[in-house]
């Protein structure tokens, strides 16, 4: 089937990834963005999140890597650094330290903007790719469809852009809903869980004598025993970026002595030991949107034909398990899987679309709202303890106590998070040896919070 003209709203992660799967299967796909894009890899104003630490899991990069060959060499080629995160770092978990050792979780240490900067290279070299710069204002509908985009351009111009399909990857504060209703289609549910997070990031220079062990990453995510936390993370210019996190309203200050006091509050007194001995070389940049935001696109009686929304315009996450930019790029994926089988019905893409990946969302949408709703001041709907999520609570909760004395474990659970993968961590082993657990009634390591544990080789 021949299709002839897509336009995707942002040129983000979400935008880009559709607009690299939409040029396979459209002659022109037009992405509509509203900032300027400059040639350099600065933080800009339509993604205020970039100052913050922006880890790439395992599925980020396994699908950054397949749509966009080559796309990791080239971020290694501007300094992007691949290490180890449970050999070369250290990490505080439920239950403690994690035991370290060789596994399988990777870092990629690496500036979003520069992430960014590289994706967004590859995508506007593709032929049938190009860009307008302004701002989307409305859609353009007929009957049940939605036949395209009304943009603004930077040059204060309306253009009318005609399209058989549009893409939403404008954002978590996407305008389309308000867009939809304009034109006459219902809107959808929304379903909000915040954890009221704070972050606090900022960039350091970072003496080799200021690190007390072999480690080069640190992270402790908070928890209601601590609501404060935060990530020491390799960077690819040969900083680091020091986010902090506060759950429960406990937000992370934006002046310069109370960031590093912040972290006395800290399980472990690590973080401040390292950050204390830096030198900043940023400003501190602080981010508040951190609620999870889904859009419930997939329950709508009648789904309007010729668009869809991806990324965070469709679901946004808590950002502690970096999750974003996968989903985005998973979105388009899926997307671009639909069209395929769309057998001569593109009108029906929109609702299968929404009905298959809404069901994959349902992943990383548990484990975030999961950890949010630990604190008893997160707000949101709290899922029924049914058995199942009661059983598969506690299974976790056992693979954190055994992540503690087996590195093997304490990889396998970072992998499954990495990949979104929740069945390899029901392995027949894994499985077994969480009986055996259980059945010896082991107790986690008791672990000194200035002393990591060394890597076993
Ligand atoms: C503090 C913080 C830390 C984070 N850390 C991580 C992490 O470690 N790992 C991870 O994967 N994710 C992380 N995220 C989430 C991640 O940043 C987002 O999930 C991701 O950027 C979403 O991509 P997107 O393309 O959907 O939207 P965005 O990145 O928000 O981009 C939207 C784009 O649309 C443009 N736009 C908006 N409206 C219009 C319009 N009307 N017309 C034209 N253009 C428009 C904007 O200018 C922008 O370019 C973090 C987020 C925050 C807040």
């Amino acid at each position: 089937m021949s299709r002839d003209h897509a336009v995707v709203v942002g040129c983000s992660f979400a935008g880009l990834g559709a607009a690299r799967m939409l040029s396979e299967l459209y002659t022109h796909v037009t992405v509509v963005e509203r900032d300027e894009l400059t040639q350099t890899w600065s933080p800009r104003r339509g993604v205020p999140q970039s100052p913050h630490v922006h880890g790439i899991p395992q599925l980020g990069r396994t699908l950054l890597a397949e749509i966009l060959p080559g796309f990791v060499d080239r971020a290694k080629e501007h300094g992007a650094v691949m290490f180890d995160q449970l050999h070369d770092g250290a990490s505080w978990g439920l239950y403690g330290w994690s035991a370290r050792g060789r596994s399988r979780a990777v870092g990629f240490g690496v500036r979003r903007a520069l992430l960014e900067h590289v994706a967004r290279e590859m995508v506007l070299e593709l032929p049938a790719v190009s860009v307008l710069h302004g701002r989307a204002e409305h859609l353009l509908a007929s009957g049940d469809t939605v036949t395209g985009v009304r943009v603004r351009t930077t040059d204060d111009h309306l253009v009318d852009l005609a399209a058989d399909l549009v893409v939403d990857a404008s954002g978590k504060g996407t305008a389309a809903p308000g867009w939809l209703e304009r034109e006459g289609f219902a809107i959808p549910q929304e379903t909000t869980v915040n954890g009221f997070v704070g972050y606090a990031s900022r960039w350091l220079e970072i003496p080799e004598d200021a690190w007390p062990g072999d480690y080069r990453f640190i992270s402790q995510l908070p928890r209601p025993q601590w609501p404060r936390g935060g990530i020491l993370y390799p960077q690819d210019n040969g900083l680091y970026v020091m986010s902090l996190f506060g759950h429960a309203h406990h937000y992370p200050p934006g002046e310069d002595g109370e960031f590093v006091d912040f972290l006395t509050g800290c399980a472990t007194p690590l973080m401040h030991h390292v950050v204390s001995r830096a030198k900043p070389v940023s400003g501190i940049s602080r981010s508040r949107s951190t609620a999870n935001r889904r859009r419930h696109y997939e329950r709508l009686d009648a789904v309007p034909a010729g668009f869809v929304a991806v990324g965070d315009a469709l679901a946004s996450f808590n950002p502690i398990f970096g999750q974003g930019i996968s989903s985005g790029l998973k979105g388009a994926t899926v997307l671009a899987e639909t069209l395929r089988a769309a057998d001569g019905d593109d009108a029906a893409v929109p609702a299968r679309f929404y009905r298959d990946f809404t069901a994959w969302l349902d992943t990383p949408w548990n484990q975030a709202i999961g950890f949010d709703l630990a604190f008893s001041t997160t707000t949101g709907p709290r899922p029924d303890p049914t058995p199942e999520r009661r059983a598969a609570a506690r299974h976790a909760d056992v693979l954190a106590q055994m992540s503690t004395v087996d590195h093997e474990v304490a990889g396998a659970v970072l992998f499954a998070n990495q990949s979104f993968d929740p069945s390899l961590l029901r392995t027949p082993e894994l499985l077994a040896a969480v009986e055996r657990w259980v059945a010896e009634e082991r107790s986690p390591a008791v672990s000194d919070p200035a002393r990591p544990p060394v890597p076993v080789s």
